[in-house]
């Protein structure tokens, strides 16, 4: 049987669900790839909010390349790409830890239009200064809490561009990117030439220039059709691939109304008594799930009167 009639094998297990995480490597070479797809997990996103069709797309991108460069770094917490705008778009956020869990939003500027089709620099660099920060926000717990933030300003015309100019400076790791995302699917595929730590033999020097250029006859369409597994076959069947197993993703906010309690309270009392004279209740709603938490005139008084004890006084009566 020739290579072209094998059966149809999967290079991957079949994934858990369609919201998954896949890491392989070339072998004979330090080429690390991985594949993202979100269905269920991005509509998480797209069903909360209305975004017109061109923030949507470029938020979808932003939130599956969060999910393939955290899962690229070798770090405990939280990854948080954000995308400054100066334009229509003031701000793209997705933020993911290495569970796979993220979350993303977007914030537009009032009264400016965002057209259907616009392309990147229209939305957030019209006066060339729109930016991408990017920060690692150590989990609670790490020895070294400090996060860390690098700032790259908007180039090329792609989230892929600016974050593969990121990596390559800020991280040193060559890394290529291609993303796409609708209403319905945000997709992924990150390629890594590892450093070549003199460990397995490398056998396959032309490894990473090959597979980027496999990997760049990729197409949009591609990218939101197909399965993980199947961009896999279509772009590499001939390669040999190891994979490793698949991990699931899911939206997740951390979000509560604990969480919004304590913002309250650091406003102050003389604040918060000023907003529920004036409106009878305070409403908060979480940028990220679009849930809102209110709070009426006897919750407003109560965010202070139950303040949590010192750590020192057990209880107070
Ligand atoms: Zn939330």
């Amino acid at each position: 049987m020739s290579q072209a009639q094998r059966p149809e094998i999967g290079l991957f297990a079949d994934p858990l669900s369609n919201d998954v995480l896949q890491r392989f490597m070339l072998q004979g070479a330090p080429v690390r790839g991985e594949l993202v797809s979100l269905d269920t997990a991005w509509r998480e996103v797209t069903q909360r909010h209305v975004f017109p069709r061109a923030v949507r797309t470029y938020l979808g991108e932003l939130s599956a390349a969060a999910l393939l460069l955290s899962a690229s770094l070798k770090f405990e917490g939280s990854l948080v790409l954000q995308i400054h705008g100066d334009g229509p778009v003031a701000l793209l956020v997705a933020e993911c830890d290495q569970a796979g869990r993220f979350r993303a939003t977007a914030k537009l500027r009032e009264g400016q239009v965002c057209p259907e089709e616009a392309d990147l620099a229209t939305l957030v660099n019209v006066h060339g200064k729109g930016r991408c920060v990017v920060t690692l926000d150590p989990a609670s717990g790490s020895p070294n809490r400090q996060p860390y933030q690098g700032i790259v300003p908007f180039e090329g015309d792609s989230i892929a561009d600016m974050l593969e100019r990121y990596m390559s400076r800020s991280e040193q790791v060559p890394t290529r990117l291609w993303l796409a995302a609708d209403e319905g699917r945000a997709t992924g595929m990150m390629l890594q030439r590892l450093p070549d730590e003199g460990g397995a033999a490398v056998t396959d020097a032309d490894g990473w220039n090959r597979l980027q250029q496999l990997a760049d006859t990729v197409t949009r369409d591609e990218l939101l059709a197909l399965t993980p597994d199947a961009v896999a076959r279509r772009l590499f069947w001939q390669e040999t691939l190891h994979a490793f197993d698949a991990r699931t993703a899911q939206f997740a906010c951390s979000c509560s109304r604990d969480k919004v309690v304590g913002m309250l309270r650091m406003l102050g009392r003389e604040e918060i008594e000023s907003i529920v004279a004036e409106r009878g209740s305070i409403g908060v709603r979480c940028e990220y799930c679009n849930t809102a938490y209110d709070f009426d005139a006897v919750d407003g008084v109560s965010l202070f009167l139950s303040e949590p004890p010192a750590p020192t006084s057990r209880a107070r009566h």
